[in-house]
């Protein structure tokens, strides 16, 4: 039983989990009371610009009234009806716009309810798809180190086998193949090398893999690592060549965040399975989609059982809907690609020098993306004091201090987020 005595803060503490936080011994936590535009209000009313975009979500800024409005209307119409045996227009107009700016060749879409579950479904549907064709050895995914899927079971066994949650859980993960991660940067002269690992793998083990499965571009949360196009477009060739679905995690990167609407646009190419989430409700609510070709999708429906063995409750949410086709139409019509753009140089101008500090190891920019890695782990409890007290929401794990703020910060907000990042060096 809970004491009603006790303040949000020492509640939360007792009794509420947070993502990837201990139980016992939790970081400090604060408590937010509103946000507008790039800000977060605290409880003690000191507001603070948002570097996170509330984790790559809330691209638009926070309290949107196009977002609102979307919300207040449908909520007014129906909140959610079941989708099996049932659609509505909020579901058929977010594929309609899905299909449509998504790379060629993606024609069906599985509405899912996270980026996990997107995930999931991508790698059943690779699954089946192989299964329905009576090749059911192809049942492993292949995929880069310092990836991260999610926290499922499916999405955690192709996660970094390091840094994820390998060593705790190996009993229980799908054992999946492994080749290094891409080497050569973004902006690098392309490194033939780089792709003979993955090449060597595929070619001794193509007739067990499924798909391959991997973040175009920017790996995110299994360590910001940003990489050349090229290696991209030499993975779509391999599996082409070998049979092999290609699984592309655009949760993270996906609608604008690294100067491409998709980052797999940087190297022009398309998977056959393609997972979106985050940024795809603007941040409001939760919703993730994947979406297949039309070979996938007929190879997947082609044996018994004929049906895609999946569907969640809250399928093709009406009020997810909504809110998502209101937040892909202000992403046309704020020009994400300026906005986007002008983050990118002025990213470039104010944490390249940073290179330089004694504490870092590599700075690393790609769109509204920018990535400052220390030499050392980072001190997450003091850092976030000092950020707080600059006037800025930065949340730092390992070595890593990066930020991805919402595509509508003007460029004073932007530097408050670089001079906290440089000062906080030192701290
Ligand atoms: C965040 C993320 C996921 C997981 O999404 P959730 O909505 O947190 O389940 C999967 N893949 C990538 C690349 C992500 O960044």
């Amino acid at each position: 039983m809970s004491n009603i005595n006790l303040s949000n803060q020492e509640f939360d503490r007792q009794h509420i989990w947070h993502p990837y936080t201990s139980a016992v011994n939790p970081l400090p936590c604060y408590e937010v009371i509103g946000a507008q535009g790039v800000k977060l209000t605290l409880a003690d009313h000191r507001q603070i610009v948002d570097g996170m975009s509330s984790w790559w979500a809330a691209i638009h800024g926070y309290n949107h009234p196009d977002l609102n409005a979307a919300a207040k209307t449908q909520i007014d119409a129906f909140s959610h009806v079941m989708f099996g045996g049932i659609t509505h227009q909020p579901a058929v107009d977010l594929c309609r716009s899905l299909i449509e700016m998504t790379p060629e060749g993606l024609e069906r879409v599985f509405l899912a309810d996270s980026g996990s579950v997107s995930v999931e479904v991508a790698m059943k549907m690779a699954l089946q798809y192989w299964a329905c064709q009576g090749a059911s050895e192809k049942h492993k995914f292949i995929s880069p180190r310092n990836g991260y899927h999610g926290d499922t079971f499916a999405a955690m066994s192709v996660c970094d086998p390091v840094n994820g949650m390998h060593s705790l859980f190996k009993d229980v993960l799908a054992n999946q193949i492994f080749a290094p991660a891409p080497q050569t940067r973004f902006d690098q002269v392309w490194n033939e090398d780089d792709i003979l690992p993955l090449q060597e793998l595929i070619e001794t083990h193509h007739n067990e893999i499924a798909a391959l499965i991997l973040e175009p571009i920017v790996q995110g949360a299994g360590g910001m690592r940003i990489y050349h196009p090229e290696y991209l477009h030499r993975c779509r060739q391999l599996c082409d060549q070998h049979n092999i679905l290609l699984i592309c995690d655009e949760i993270a990167t996906g609608f604008g965040r690294t100067g491409k609407l998709f980052a797999c646009e940087h190297a022009q190419i398309g998977p056959d399975i393609l997972c979106l989430g985050k940024a795809l409700t603007g941040g409001y609510v939760t919703l993730a989609a994947t979406l297949c070709t039309e070979d996938v999708a007929l190879g997947v429906c082609a044996g018994e059982p004929g049906v895609f063995m999946h569907g969640p409750t809250y399928m093709g949410n009406p009020l997810a809907c909504s809110i998502a086709n209101a937040s892909l139409k202000l992403i046309q019509q704020n020009h994400w690609q300026d906005q986007v753009a002008a983050i990118e140089i002025q990213l470039k101008q104010e944490l390249t020098p940073l290179k330089d500090h004694h504490a870092v190891a590599d700075v690393r920019v790609l769109g509204a993306i920018g990535v400052v890695e220390c030499k050392k782990t980072v001190d997450v409890a003091k850092i976030q004091r000092h950020f707080v007290d600059q006037g800025v929401w930065i949340r730092p794990f390992g070595k890593l201090i990066y930020i991805m703020p919402p595509y509508i910060i003007g460029s004073e907000d932007l530097t408050k987020l670089t001079q906290a990042i440089a000062t906080g060096l030192s701290v």
